[in-house]
């Protein structure tokens, strides 16, 4: 959310104010899927946080499994793909019965490219991206976690130098600053699962210790009980 203010320069119009709309919706959308799935599991959402590269659920506990990190790795772009495929129809009908240079058909276009772009982005193998998920959940079927996710992160990295690259090549600078962020967000989730597979090591799961999750489910309880 605090991109909000950011983006949006001083003459930007009511098309600029839907487009960011638009984009924080397909963000909150992409986290639910992910979220609604999680939580079919028993996994409890503690939070969903948004941020400038899109969102995060902080999920309270994942277990080392293949089949439930592909779930919720596709559930994030299945939702955005399935809002474009919803998208084309409408897309198609403002382009055939309204006016040329309608904003409507602009708005239209920009939904699906939006939901598209975040599918696409999402689905690259470049670990911890959903693709990245789906890539360590596919090699976790042959090798122990820890194996499979060091094999993920070695695949991101290089997806990550690509991306970097091509950044440099067509001079977007946005590019080389994402790549970095999955570069440290991968080596990041690697340190954890490390720490997970040596024995005597106090974890925070997913950013949260046990005993944090404790007190905060401990206070929820207390705040149902007012
Ligand atoms: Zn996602």
């Amino acid at each position: 959310m605090l991109v909000a203010p950011l983006a949006l320069a001083p003459g930007a119009g009511v098309f600029e104010v839907v487009a960011l709309g638009m984009l924080v919706t397909a963000v909150v959308l992409h986290e639910l899927g992910h979220s609604l799935v999680a939580r079919r599991f028993g996994i409890r959402v503690i939070d969903i946080t948004l941020w400038p590269l899109g969102g995060m659920a902080r999920l309270s506990h994942v277990p080392e499994s293949s089949r439930v990190e592909a779930w919720i790795a596709v559930a994030g772009p299945a939702v955005n793909v399935a809002l474009a495929i919803v998208g084309v129809p409408l897309w198609i009908a403002a382009l055939a019965l309204l006016p040329a240079g309608s904003e409507w058909i602009r708005i239209a276009a920009t939904f699906v490219v939006i939901h598209v772009l975040m599918a696409g982005f999402n689905l690259l193998p470049a670990f911890p991206t959903d693709g990245g998920r789906l890539v360590r959940a596919w090699l976790a079927r042959r090798r122990n976690w820890l194996g499979a996710t060091e094999g993920a992160v070695r695949i991101g990295r290089f997806v990550a130098l690509l991306i970097a690259v091509a950044g440099v090549i067509i001079g977007n600078w946005m590019l080389p600053v994402v790549a970095l962020w999955l570069w440290w967000a991968g080596s990041q989730e690697l340190a954890q699962v490390r720490a997970r597979h040596t024995p005597g090591v106090a974890v925070p799961v997913h950013g949260y210790t046990d005993q944090e999750i404790a007190r905060i489910e401990a206070y929820r309880g207390r705040l149902r009980g007012l």
